[in-house]
């Protein structure tokens, strides 16, 4: 059996990318310190400040949000239903679980009951992919309510490996501007609040493990909606590159922060917003409504549509962009 590096007893999990491998303490004990040094070396936040951790009910979110708590910082969580059929609701159930066996506080926003509208509704109405519609809403609320409720910074769980995916994306069509703002914290800019990744030094599988040992439930399936994106894509041909060289997606992620650092925008540009004549959120849109009251209008005044037929849409798109075929009945 092998033996965990820094004690010598039995270990439970392998980090290929530290050529070492841990026993549960110690597993924990690196956790935080790489969670730890993303936040000081990016100044992200302080222990004074009031933090509102985005959760999905996925492991990282929620491997965030108990990590937070362990380390003494003042978190509480946001959870938006985003009404993507038994996802959501298993989803939903996660997170109000764990907050309650923590006594921790939750603000909860539901799409349908308060705005009208869901993610597979919003992708019909609006023709476009639903992590579109959904990435527009999730931004728009997350802003609103950490402004809302005074919060200082709004945290995500975005890890390694999924910042090394979009950071692949931008680099093999080299959108710089996008590059530019892959900086893990963005300042405080023109009415919107400061954001920060925290795990950006974690990868996918150090926080299904942080899950398993501390007995965290989390929602083990992808988002259905997620079927044939693109980011997927990227994300399993870095994992079959890390399986041939152990660490590389380290070095290509935390190798552009460092060497890259000069021309990475830690505040965003907003010029002058303007505030939404709907709303009062900040939006560049002069003399219109934000770009989330334009969705809510087009997606709210559309009949409710079930998440299979949104999803029956995306396979067999997916099929037709690998196989090349497009004459498939589908029932
Ligand atoms: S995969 Fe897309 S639709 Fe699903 S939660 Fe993420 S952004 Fe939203
Ligand atoms: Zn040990
Ligand atoms: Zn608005």
């Amino acid at each position: 059996m092998s033996k965990c590096r820094a004690c010598g007893e039995p270990a439970v999990i392998d980090l290929a990318r530290h050529n070492a491998n841990f026993c549960a303490d110690h597993f924990i004990r690196l956790c935080l310190r790489q969670m730890t040094r993303a936040i000081d070396d990016f100044s992200m936040f302080s222990r004074e400040d009031r933090i509102l951790v985005a959760v999905s009910g996925g492991k990282d979110s929620l491997a965030l949000w108990d990590m937070l708590i362990m380390e003494g910082y003042h978190a509480a969580g946001l959870y938006i239903g985003l009404g993507i059929g038994e996802y959501s609701d298993e989803s939903g159930r996660l997170v109000r679980q764990f907050a309650s066996e923590r006594g921790l506080t939750l603000h909860e926003i539901d799409l349908r009951a308060e705005h009208g509208f869901d993610i597979p509704t919003a992708a019909k109405a609006t023709r476009r992919v639903p992590c579109s519609a959904c990435g527009l809403a999730k931004r728009h609320l997350f802003d609103s309510a950490a402004r809302e409720h005074g919060y200082d910074v709004l945290v995500t769980g975005h890890n390694l490996d999924d910042e090394a995916a979009v950071l692949f994306g931008n680099t093999l069509r080299w959108d710089v501007e996008y590059l530019r703002r892959q900086a893990p914290v963005l300042a405080a800019s023109g009415g919107f609040g400061r954001k920060a990744k925290p795990l950006v030094r974690l990868t996918e599988r150090e926080m299904a493990a942080w899950c398993v040992i501390r007995g965290i439930d989390y929602v083990v399936e992808e988002c259905p909606m997620a079927l044939g994106n693109r980011h997927l894509a990227y994300k399993e041909s870095l994992a079959g590159l890390e399986s041939r060289s152990p660490g590389v997606t380290a070095s290509f992620f935390l190798g552009f922060l460092e060497r890259m650092a000069p021309i990475l925008d830690a505040g965003v540009d907003h010029d002058d917003p303007v505030a939404c004549r709907q709303c009062g959120a900040p939006t560049s849109a002069v003399d219109e409504s934000c770009a989330f009251c334009r969705l809510v209008s087009t997606a709210a005044a559309h009949e409710p549509v079930p998440v299979r037929l949104v999803l029956d849409r995306r396979r067999r798109k997916a099929f037709d962009e690998q196989w090349g075929t497009t004459t498939m009945e589908t029932t």
